[in-house]
């Protein structure tokens, strides 16, 4: 077994580091403090993030992309997610649905996606839509060549940030012998098309900086040209996004966190002394210290084997990144829950990242799948296999 990397993956781990460690953790008191990203500083780090090379590197070559391995796509997104959220994903890796854009829809969303003027938020969640997305409500429904759009999505990330939303919507029903199936379609909508209202979410727990927003549409008007893919096709569409770089990238967001706040309880181990000895010396700081760095290098090894997987095109890449998106995230809630208590009091306090890791952990269990809906597309492919 060769856990090598390459020269090039080296160089692009590395670049991902220093820019973090440059660009963005700088940056992390701002939007603690004002709960804020800045306009002109996250366009300010994606004008940086292109003279690098890192903007857009996960999408082909053929659009203009990097065309990046996703072995190298993962120590990207490693490399950046030391950083909070927000700042993180100011550096833009487009969701890779925009690749299936064709016509108009290259010239007027994917080039300037590509040229980093335009950014694209996901709309697929609603009030009465989460795990179930087919349950979703909101419709579009044919007028001549135009769609008309009704109904609401919710908890949709950054969408002040964005130009224009990636949309699912039912376009109509299907009888088939084991009931009545939804098409869901997939739009491309701008964001100050008339009719549709950008409205503020709700409070959160943590990622500060990073705000979840309501979509309404009433009546919104779209051409027959701004639907990506076949009509009721939405979700294949999704899937490679869905199935993949989506559940992979949170893995090594978790890993990243994970890494960084257990450097800094094994520092605070090594430095913090009470009755007369570093508290690291004590069985009852070090014995955790041991568990939390197995639990991270299996995480690595789980998140990085995943990731060759991938490139290998192994037929189960849905249920790795299942299982890499579970452990990850668990491991982070774990690791970031020990860091605080090896730190005692000042695990707690603002001075340390550990509080703002500890808070934005729990959003990791929860969204791009929970952990349960995880668990369930790991089993169903285990009873599969065994003809259930
Ligand atoms: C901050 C934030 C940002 C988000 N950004 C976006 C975005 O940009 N775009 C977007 O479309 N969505 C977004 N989401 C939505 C996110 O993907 C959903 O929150 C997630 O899929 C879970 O759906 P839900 O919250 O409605 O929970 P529910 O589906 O209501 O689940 C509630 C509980 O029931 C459990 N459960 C549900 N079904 C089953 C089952 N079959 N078996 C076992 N347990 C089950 C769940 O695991 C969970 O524990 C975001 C969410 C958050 C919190």
């Amino acid at each position: 077994m060769d856990f090598e990397l390459t020269a090039e993956q080296e160089l692009l781990n590395q670049t991902a580091r220093e820019f973090c460690e440059k660009e963005l953790i700088p940056h992390e008191g701002l939007l603690e403090k004002t709960n804020e990203l800045p306009r002109e500083l996250e366009l300010d780090i994606r004008r940086k993030a292109m003279t690098v090379g890192l903007h857009a590197c996960n999408m082909p070559e053929s659009v203009g992309g990097a065309g990046l391995d996703c072995v190298s796509l993962t120590l990207v997104a490693k490399g950046l997610s030391r950083a909070s959220l927000a700042l993180a994903e100011s550096v833009r890796r487009p969701c890779n649905i925009l690749t299936a854009c064709e016509g108009e829809q290259v010239t007027h969303f994917l080039d300037p996606v590509m040229r980093g003027e335009k950014r694209e938020c996901i709309a697929m969640s609603e009030p009465d839509a989460g795990s179930d997305l087919k349950a979703m409500k909101t419709r579009a429904v044919k007028d001549g060549s135009d769609w008309v759009i009704n109904g609401t999505k919710h908890f949709i990330a950054n969408v002040r940030l964005c130009e224009f939303v990636i949309l699912f919507a039912v376009t109509g029903e299907d009888q088939t012998p084991v009931g009545t199936r939804k098409r869901i379609s997939c739009f491309l909508v701008d964001l100050d098309a008339p009719g549709l209202e950008v409205a503020n979410g709700y409070e959160q727990m943590g990622h500060r900086g990073y705000h979840n927003n309501i979509l309404r549409f009433d009546d919104v008007r779209v051409g027959g040209w701004q639907m990506v893919g076949a009509e009721g096709e939405g979700f294949k569409v999704a899937s490679d996004w869905l199935g993949g770089p989506g559940r992979l990238t949170i893995a090594a967001v978790c890993q990243a966190r994970a890494e960084r706040a257990f450097e800094v309880a094994a520092d605070c181990a090594a430095q913090r002394r009470q009755f007369g000895q570093p508290i690291g010396k004590f069985q009852g700081v070090s014995f955790p210290l041991a568990d939390m760095a197995i639990d991270i290098r299996l995480g690595d090894l789980l998140l990085m084997n995943t990731a060759w997987r991938v490139d290998q095109n192994f037929p189960t890449v849905i249920e790795d990144g299942a299982m890499a998106k579970v452990w990850c995230s668990e491991m982070l809630g774990r690791v970031a829950d020990q860091a605080i208590q090896t730190c005692g009091g000042m695990g707690l306090m603002a001075d340390l990242p550990l509080e703002r890791i500890y808070r934005d952990a729990r959003f990791e269990r929860i969204w791009e799948g929970t952990s349960e809906i995880q668990r369930h597309i790991i089993s169903r492919q285990l009873m599969r296999e065994r003809g259930v």
